[in-house]
């Protein structure tokens, strides 16, 4: 399709849907508008087909759940066999015991569990079950959870209520200090953090944190939506050896398919049964639970995790050398393979178009580099060493035009950078 047509349908997107799309991530303006496809096609394996109608190797993942790849055939078929019996249906399915039990199996801190739709949902519940076992009502957290009330209260305030804020403090990652000054100051339920989002814990501080959680009476609540199944089969807690009261699950265990975990001690979730009001019409909806299944099961079976950090070790040390070769100074990639974060150092002048014309120039080059980089099993040796020679060959552009990046964009500079957002959250 041509630019004239995408445009056209974009228009027609933005008519009667607010922003054009659901995710903020996915608005055009994250992107560099004009050199990057407005809508995907389909996707396959590690590769997805631009409305611009060119494929290209795609690190998005769809914000991180394809982690065996898109339209995995194992998960398709089994998604398939369960839309001929029913997708919600109006009793529980047998599906839902045998998940548990998958999750169960695989993660360490779930013992009794719920399933939801989204990482907010179930993140949101961890929350509400920790006030009602602590009968208190602040919440120390870190870092991003979604965009429900509690959370946005400390991170995006417009639309929450004042009073709101009142109850959420952050705390910074990496510093124990941060989080025993909240516990000092307030009666707090829950801690809420990513045990790794990108920063890596320094040896000790997760063990540190879980002390302090324990020693000030407040509920441990790992936020593995990102890092459940990703970083480790167990997640975060099993790579790291320590274990929070709640977990709470999303993105990779459907491999795409809309479904999100939150469980962990069976005292604390032991209290949902009859106190706390959590149900959706969707929670039990059976494709996802299916899709799920032949998710975990492949996942147990694979060394999915292995090729991971295998390729992103190789994707993370290829494009660091890449910008060392070419001299654009700033370019790092400090998370870890699993996810990692492009960032280029705000010292260096016009940090963001030199982003921007990067992303540009691998865009052009077949390769969909978000800020955000999700390597997963499905992506090949080839598709790295493709990437890295794109990259190659795009920080030469942006070496020889550091100082006039403007005139080198082909389209509108990228808005707000959600990844920027999450690094200051
Ligand atoms: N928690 C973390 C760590 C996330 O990264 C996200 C989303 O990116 C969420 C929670 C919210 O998940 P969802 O967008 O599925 O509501």
């Amino acid at each position: 399709m041509n630019r004239k047509k995408e445009l056209k349908l974009w228009e027609r997107a933005k008519k009667h849907i607010v922003s054009g799309t659901q995710t903020t991530s996915k608005f055009p303006n994250q992107f560099i508008d004009g050199v990057y496809p407005i809508f995907a096609i389909s996707a396959k394996g590690s590769k997805i087909l631009g409305s611009d109608g060119k494929e290209y190797i795609d690190y998005m993942a769809g914000l991180g759940p394809n982690i065996l790849g898109y339209c995995d055939p194992v998960v398709n078929a089994a998604v398939r066999k369960q839309l001929k019996r029913g997708m919600t249906l109006s009793l529980p399915t047998l599906l839902e015991a045998e998940l548990a039990e998958l999750i169960n199996e695989t993660v360490p801190s779930m013992e009794l569990m719920r399933f939801a739709k989204n990482g907010t949902d179930v993140v949101t519940a961890a929350v509400r079950v920790s006030r009602l076992y602590t009968g208190r009502e602040h919440v120390a957290k870190c870092g991003y959870h979604g965009w429900s009330d509690w959370h946005c209260a400390s991170f995006w305030e417009p639309g929450t209520p004042r009073a709101m804020r009142e109850y959420t403090h952050e705390f910074k990652y990496n510093d124990l200090e941060s989080l025993e000054n909240t516990l000092k100051t307030y009666d707090v339920a829950a801690i809420v953090m990513e045990p790794q989002a990108i920063e890596r814990p320094k040896p000790g501080y997760l063990l540190g944190v879980r002390e302090l959680a324990t020693k000030y009476g407040a509920v441990l609540v790992f936020d593995e939506v990102v890092s459940g199944y990703r970083l480790a089969l167990g997640g975060a807690q099993e790579y790291y050896g320590v274990t929070p009261d709640l977990t709470c699950l999303g993105k990779a265990i459907g491999n795409g398919m809309p479904i999100s975990v939150v469980g962990g001690r069976r005292d604390i979730m032991h209290m949902m049964e009859e106190h706390v009001f959590f149900t959706m019409t969707f929670g039990g909806e059976a494709l996802s639970i299916a899709g799920a299944i032949a998710t975990i099961k492949q996942l147990k079976t694979k060394d999915y995790n292995g090729h991971i950090w295998r390729l992103g070790d190789k994707l993370l040390e290829g494009i660091e050398a890449a910008a060392k070769e070419f001299g654009v100074p700033g370019v790092s990639m400090p998370g870890s393979a699993p996810r990692n974060i492009f960032v280029v150092d705000p010292s260096v002048p016009d940090y963001r178009g030199v982003k921007d014309l990067f992303y540009q120039e691998m865009t052009k080059r077949g390769v969909l580099f978000p800020n955000i980089i999700y390597t997963n099993f499905a992506h090949t040796d080839e598709d790295i060493d493709h990437t890295v020679q794109a990259a190659r060959e795009s920080f030469e552009i942006v070496a020889k035009n550091m100082n006039n990046i403007d005139a080198a964009l082909e389209g509108k500079r990228s808005m707000l950078l959600f990844g920027e957002v999450l690094k200051k959250a």
